[in-house]
This record gives structure tokens, sequence and C-alpha cells, in this order.
């Protein structure tokens, strides 16, 4: 595959073991570490935000983070999102109700809930899709006027701002990803901020058993710990983070303006610009997606549909909601290479592949 879809950013081995060498010297290898501790304090001061903590993946963030906020019976949440946004709901017995996204922005559209369902619901689960924050404002209007909480799933949002704010420091609770392939990786791992103190707490106990300070169980807890292996990566790469985020940027400005002529492009909010995590463009139809994706394989270059299908066509996950924009861009949307490693000159290559190959779907050849 001359292109893959993504490609983990690996940092100087050396730098990498000279952590792994201390981590042996000291024989301290999980339970809130050294290179855990001193990466959490860079992310809080990188990210400006004080109740940030550091779990095994973005998955368990998400579960995590509903328990922590007590959150039980009905959730609102998105239809385009990857599985784990309504698996991890369902997993803790709670039951997502999908409201449609915004044609535009692919976020959820809190106008499209009703009252009736606004009023049964505990919780509104966002997700910032490819990075594109979500109307906040919006939604904290509706979460506040009906006593709801707000998780965002922010797993694409690392290094996203909004109004100049690290996107991460929305919502009564952020969870992200640090899974390989996204922005900023620890290889497995993922992270929740809380806005409030109390909520932190209660977490850092949830993920260690429930365990209290005697180490005796007082809540049901789980195991959620970052090792201090996968930490040790966290402050390998975190060195490159200015680079990774200066490259995804302009990649993803690159691809703006080779392809922003020809296909739909994701709309940016308007207070914010795109961090680089992905990629997507939208087709006219599933056949000339299928027809360019296909192009595409050939000439090495790998694409993702992603994410398709939408998670409310999905019998296990309950098919509660009303969500035809979804549907329809789930089944329109494609994703193209995009990591670090790319180059300018790469995504012209694609580009020109993609473009060559709607030309000949579109004279009907
Ligand atoms: C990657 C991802 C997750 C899960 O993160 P992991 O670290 O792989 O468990 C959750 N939600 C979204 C939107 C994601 O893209």
């Amino acid at each position: 595959m001359k292109y893959p879809i993504v490609r983990p950013f690996l940092p100087k081995n050396s730098t990498y073991h000279q952590f792994i060498d201390e981590i042996f010297e000291r024989n301290w290898l999980t339970n809130n570490g050294p290179c855990l501790q001193e990466l959490e304090a860079k992310l809080k001061a990188e990210l400006d935000v004080e109740h940030l903590m550091l779990v095994s993946n973005g998955t368990l963030a998400l579960h995590v983070a509903y328990a922590a906020l007590g959150i039980s019976g009905t959730v609102l949440t998105t239809p385009f999102s990857f599985a784990a946004t309504a698996s991890s709901l369902l997993f803790q017995g709670i039951t997502p109700e999908f409201i449609d996204i915004d044609l535009h922005s692919y976020n959820l559209d809190i106008e499209k809930a009703s009252d009736e369902q606004l009023d049964r619901a505990s919780a509104i689960v966002a997700v910032h899709v490819f990075g594109n924050p979500c109307d906040h404002q919006r939604l904290q209007a509706k979460a506040q006027k009906h006593n709801l909480k707000i998780v965002y799933d922010a797993a694409h949002a690392f290094g996203a701002k909004l109004d100049g704010k690290a996107l991460l420091s929305y919502g009564d609770a952020a969870t992200v990803s640090l899974h390989a392939t996204k922005m900023f990786h620890t290889v497995e791992g993922g992270a929740i901020i809380f806005k409030h103190k109390a909520d932190l707490e209660k977490a850092k106990k949830l993920i260690n058993f429930g365990f209290n300070e005697k180490q005796i169980p007082d809540c049901i807890g789980t195991n959620a710990k970052l090792s201090e292996v996968h930490a040790a990566m966290g402050l390998a790469v975190y060195e490159h983070l200015p680079t990774i985020l200066e490259k995804r940027a302009r990649l993803h400005g690159c691809y703006t303006e080779a392809l922003g002529q020809h296909l739909q492009l994701q709309v940016w909010h308007e207070q914010s610009s795109p961090n680089g995590a992905y990629f997507p463009v939208i087709f006219k139809s599933e056949d000339e997606l299928l027809f360019v994706s296909a192009k595409l394989t050939e000439q090495g270059i790998q694409s993702r549909r992603y994410f398709y299908p939408s998670l409310s066509e999905i019998p296990e996950y309950g098919m509660q909601g009303f969500t035809p924009i979804a549907n329809e861009i789930s089944r329109k949307v494609l994703c193209l290479p995009m990591y670090f490693d790319l180059t300018p000159e790469g995504i012209t290559e694609i580009s020109q592949v993609v473009i060559d190959a709607l030309t000949s779907y579109r004279s009907g050849m």
C-alpha cells in the first residue's frame, strides 16, 4: 500500500528508550507512576485545564466519564460516530437515543431533539466529529434548560480550539483517545477532562477498582489505568507535539485546496480551524463513492468509509431515533489518507486520482 489510511507517529527510538531505561531502574511499571504523572502535568499545561486524568483507552474514558457523572437511563447522542460512542452507553445499560446531525458540520444537531426527548434524558453525549467543534453554546443552553449533563466524545479533538481555548476543556466531561492512530498517542490510551474536581476524584477511584485510600472498594470500579510504558510513549511523542499539530493542519489545507472545488467538504465551526485529524469527503452518491474508492485502491491508496454505517442503523444498538441526514452522510462519506508522514506532494497525487476518477464517473465511463 503506497498510501495507507493512517500511520502512527513514531518518536525517535532513542528518546523512547531513555524513558524506558528509567522505568527499568525504578521498577515502577504502573499505578500512577512518575511517567504518567509527568504526562498528566504536561497535558494539563498544554490544554490549560485543571482536572485531567489519563486512562487506558478512549473507550474506557467514556465508560468512566458516564459512571463518574452518574449518567443512567436515556442519553441523547449522535449516530454519526465510531462504534464506541454508542457501545459504551449500551454496555453500561444506558439507552442511546439517536438525534440527527447537521448536514454541514456532521455534528449532533440538538435542535432536532424534541422537548419530550430532552426531558426524558439524563445527558447529551456529543462528538466533535473529525475534530470539528460542536455548537457548544446551543448544547449548553438546552442542557441547562432540561438539566442534562454534557459529555463530549472528543476522541478526534486533540489540538483543536474553540474561541481560543482547547476544545477538550468544554463540557461536564470530555474524553479523548490516545490510540496509535490519533493526533497524539500513547500506543493505547485515553484521557478525561472534567469540569468539576469532585467528578475527577470519583473517576480516579473508578479506574482503580473503586478503592478508597485504605485500598477497600467503596464503589463499583473497573481497571482503566494507563501503564508507565504507555505513558513513556506519550512523553516521547509529546516532544514532537507542536510539529505534529502544525503539519497536520497544513496537510488538511492542502487537501482542501486540491479537492474543495470537486467534492462537498465538512463545514468548520467559525470560531475554530481544522486540526487535521481526518480528511473526509462527501460524494454525490454511494455509487460514486464506491467507484472512486475502487480507483484509489487500484493505485495503492487506502480509503475508509468512516463512519459507516450510521449507528442508528445497527440493530444491536437499538435503532432508536429518526436520523435521515446521518444515514445519508454515512453512505456518502469517505476518509482519505491522513497522517504525519504524508507530504503535500502525496496529497497532490492522491487528489489527482480522486479528481480523475470523478471525471470518468461523472462522464459516464
Ligand atoms: C477512536 C475513537 C474512540 C475510541 O478510542 P480508543 O482509544 O480506540 O478506545 C471513541 N470515539 C471515537 C469517536 C473515536 O474515533
